[in-house]
Parts: structure tokens; sequence; C-alpha cells
């Protein structure tokens, strides 16, 4: 630490840019390019924002230098509750999207994927502390049910024009360190919004009155990302023949045993699951931070984390798999309206609701998942992954357009996808 100190007084670089915040993102990215000592032509790549705009982005979030591309895919051959839809996916993870385009194929003779939702109600915490007698200030909390109500649809006349508003109270002691503390869950169908906004604006507005009816002191505010009044399901058969026989279903049914018994396994299982899922979330501008956290406390429900997905043999001997996680997704408010790709990437799919949204999220959940487990279960998951990470590797080493798929094939052919051999490569194609 000290010597890092000492070095950052040497070469006069600081972390301290006062007032960069007012500034523009042009000149952010002038001082920020000085500041790190980098060169005119690192000033023109950040300078080029692509297809969302500087002033666009600089509304979005603080700071703004730039934007970061990523690639945009699209999953096909998915057909969701009778409709083909074609799944516009971000990611910068090779092999993703072809995962899907091939579980999606392999499920299209038994009719594609059918989904489902529970609901589109979001929660929001009111902690109350500083009571000595929980059990009675949580009768006075649902005492004022009808005021709560009244006071939460108050608080977003728009949500209700579309529908949505407060739906039910829930009330809850939890024991901490601190003492106990008391927990309100309002519980708001937030419609075609993710809802965050929504909710906390509404769990704000009753706080006081929670600490005036109870005598207490309200702390937090906020919704839960623990959605699990929101789940989607979707479920989906492969048929014996199509997938390539009983070897290849029995591969898949104890890779999924193995997830749902251990946590090392399930994290990995999961994070195959999420690849798909992140990718349409983000492609759409939905918070994926906000699902991710969702799926995995969801997954560690019983106390012991497993597998989101299930797996089972039907009475003809195909597989059934099903999927059913939290998914709180939106079509308005965040990013999904302000930046104008995740627009565009909602007109793809044509979703009109924010429910028929995660229906089709956790149907590419689904097929991610499939799609691992047979690769793990036959193949093994490097076979398919060799030929868009040789690309990878030989854009490395530095092959510029021709050059990087003569290097990756190269690669392949050779079996050994590896940065040495790719330089020896491209040397002697360039003789
Ligand atoms: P928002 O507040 O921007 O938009 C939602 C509002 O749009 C509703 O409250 C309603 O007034 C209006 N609306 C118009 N038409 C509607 C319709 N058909 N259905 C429902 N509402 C309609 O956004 P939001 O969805 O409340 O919040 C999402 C944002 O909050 C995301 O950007 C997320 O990243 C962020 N966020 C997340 C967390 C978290 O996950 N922990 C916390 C804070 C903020």
């Amino acid at each position: 630490m000290l010597e890092y100190r000492r070095y950052l007084i040497m070469t006069k670089k600081t972390s301290r840019i006062p007032g960069l915040h007012k500034l523009s993102p042009k000149e952010r990215l002038q001082q920020v390019v000085e500041a790190a000592g980098l060169s005119e032509e690192v000033l023109r790549h950040l300078g080029n924002t692509g297809n969302l705009d500087s002033a666009t982005a600089d509304s979005m979030i603080e700071n703004v230098i730039g934007t970061l591309n990523i690639p945009l895919g699209v999953a096909t051959n998915l057909v969701i509750d009778g409709e083909e839809v074609l799944v516009p996916m971000a990611t910068e993870e090779s092999s993703v999207v072809a995962a899907v385009c091939n579980a999606a194929r392999q499920c299209r003779s038994t009719g594609g994927f059918t989904t489902a939702m529970s609901g589109s109600l979001m929660i929001a915490q009111v902690q109350l502390t500083g009571v000595r007698n929980p059990e009675f200030a949580r009768l006075q909390i649902l005492e004022h049910k009808a005021d709560i109500q009244a006071v939460c649809n108050e608080t977003d006349p728009v949500l209700l024009k579309h529908g949505g508003g407060f739906r039910d109270l829930e009330v809850r002691i939890l024991h901490g360190r601190t003492g106990p503390m008391v927990v309100t869950h309002l519980i708001v169908d937030t419609r075609d919004a993710m809802g965050a906004n929504a909710v906390n604006s509404m769990a704000e507005a009753i706080a006081p009155l929670i600490a005036e009816w109870t005598g207490g002191k309200t702390y937090l505010r906020i919704l839960s990302n623990l959605a699990d009044r929101r789940l989607a399901r979707a479920r989906a058969t492969w048929s014996l023949e199509d997938i390539g026989g009983a070897d290849v279903r029995d591969g898949i049914l104890s890779a999924f045993d193995f997830a749902d018994i251990d946590p090392y396994r399930a994290a990995t299982h999961n994070k195959g699951i999420m690849n798909g899922v992140s990718a349409v979330v983000l492609a759409t501008g939905n918070d994926t931070r906000a699902v991710e956290a969702g799926a995995h406390a969801y997954a560690a429900r019983s106390g012991q984390y497993g597998s989101l997905t299930q797996w089972e043999v039907d009475a003809d001997g195909n597989l059934n798999g099903s999927i059913e996680m939290p998914l709180a997704v939106g079509l308005i408010g965040g990013a999904t309206r302000s930046h104008p790709t995740a627009r565009i990437t909602l007109d793809i799919m044509g979703v009109e609701t924010a429910d028929q949204l995660a229906g089709i999220i956790a149907a590419v959940g689904l097929a991610q998942n499939f799609a691992a487990l047979k690769a793990l279960a036959t193949t093994g998951i490097q076979k398919g992954h060799m030929a868009l990470h040789a690309k990878n590797i030989a854009v490395m080493v530095g092959a510029k357009g021709d050059e990087i798929d003569n290097v990756a094939q190269a690669l392949v052919s050779l079996g050994k996808v590896r940065m040495d051999i790719a330089e020896d490569i491209l040397k002697s194609l360039r003789g």
C-alpha cells in the first residue's frame, strides 16, 4: 500500500478529479485519458459511442466517458406458447447463443416451450426496530391494511391506471443481534414494470405511519429481490429420437441429479442457465443484478443451494425439462425505455407484456440448461466451445480480417487452441 502511494506521488497520478461529474462526457473523457496517460487513439476509440449517443448514456449513469459495446446475437428455433419467437441475446461469451438455437431446434417436434407466470407481484420491505412488543406491533400494523392500501395506491396513480397497485400485506417478526424487528411486506402488482422504484416509493410513504402507529423506529424501506410472487415457469419435452437416444437422456438426468445434491455443481449448473437468462435480460435493458440475486436466493430457498431446473422422464421415455425462477423484468422503466437498442429487442420478440417477456426468458434459461447438460453428458463442453474460443485466441494474438478465421481453423484442426501455437500460425501466414 505504502509502495503504491509512493508510486502515485512520483507519477503525480491521482484519482481525485474534483468537479468531474459537472463536465460533459467529452470533457470527462479528455480528463481521464490525460490522467491515465493514454493516447489520442484511445480518445478517439472511447469518443465513438456507437448506437447509444453520449447524451442518452449521460442521462443513464454518472460520470459517463463512453459506452461499451458487446455483441447482440439472436437465438433462432424457439417456439414458445405456440408462437415462433426470435430472441435477442447480449453476451460476451461464445457458444451461449448457439446453445439456445440447438436446444430449441431439438424440441420443436414436441411443440417447443410452454410458459406461465405465478403473477406480477413485487414485495417491498419496511424494517421497524425499537419495539419491545413486536407481536403487539405486528397486529397494530395489520389492522391498518386499508390505510396502507390507500397510501400505496395514492403514491402511484399511473400504476393503478394500468391495473396494478397494492394487493396484500404481511408482517413478519425477526430476531436479530440488535433485537427484534418487525418487517412489513407490501405486496404490490407492478404489471408491466419491474417495479423497484414503484414499490420503493410506497415503502417510503408507509414507513413514517408504521413508526407512528407502533411507537418504533423505521429504518430500511426497499424492495426484496427475492421476487417469489413473480415466478416464471417454462417446460418442454425432448424426445429420445431428437436428442440421440436413452444414453444421452440418462446422462442429462445424472448431471441434473449431481447439481441437485451438490452446491459446487449447482453453482455452475445455474451459471449456465443464467448465461441465457442474463443475456436476454441485458438485451432488453432490464436489471441483470436484480434477476441474478432473485435466481440464486430462490435456488437456496430450501436451505441448500440447488438446481433452478428439474429433469424427469415421461411415460414414453422422453425427457421432460422444467424451470421455475423469480423473473422481475419489465417493459417500462429503467433502461427498457431509455436505451434505444433495448426498445428494438422488444420489437424483435414482439412482446406486449412483461409476463410474456419473463416466459421467454425462462424458456431460454431452460434451453441453455438442456444444451449444457447434453454437451457435458456426451462430448464435453470444450468441443462446442472450441471454434469460437479459437477465434478469440486468434484475435488475442493480433490476427486481423481473414487471418482470424484462418488462424482459428488451423488451431481447431490441430486440436490445440493455444496462444503460443496461434502466434506461430499467424507468423507463418504472414510469411
Ligand atoms: P420506473 O419507476 O421507471 O417505472 C415504473 C412506473 O411506470 C410505474 O410505477 C408506473 O407509474 C409507470 N407505468 C406506466 N405504464 C405502466 C404499466 N403498463 N405497468 C406498470 N407501470 C407502468 O421503473 P421501475 O420498474 O419501478 O424500476 C425499475 C428500475 O429500478 C430499474 O432500472 C432497476 O435497475 C432500478 N432499481 C432496482 C433496485 C433493486 O433491484 N434492488 C433498487 C432500486 C432501483
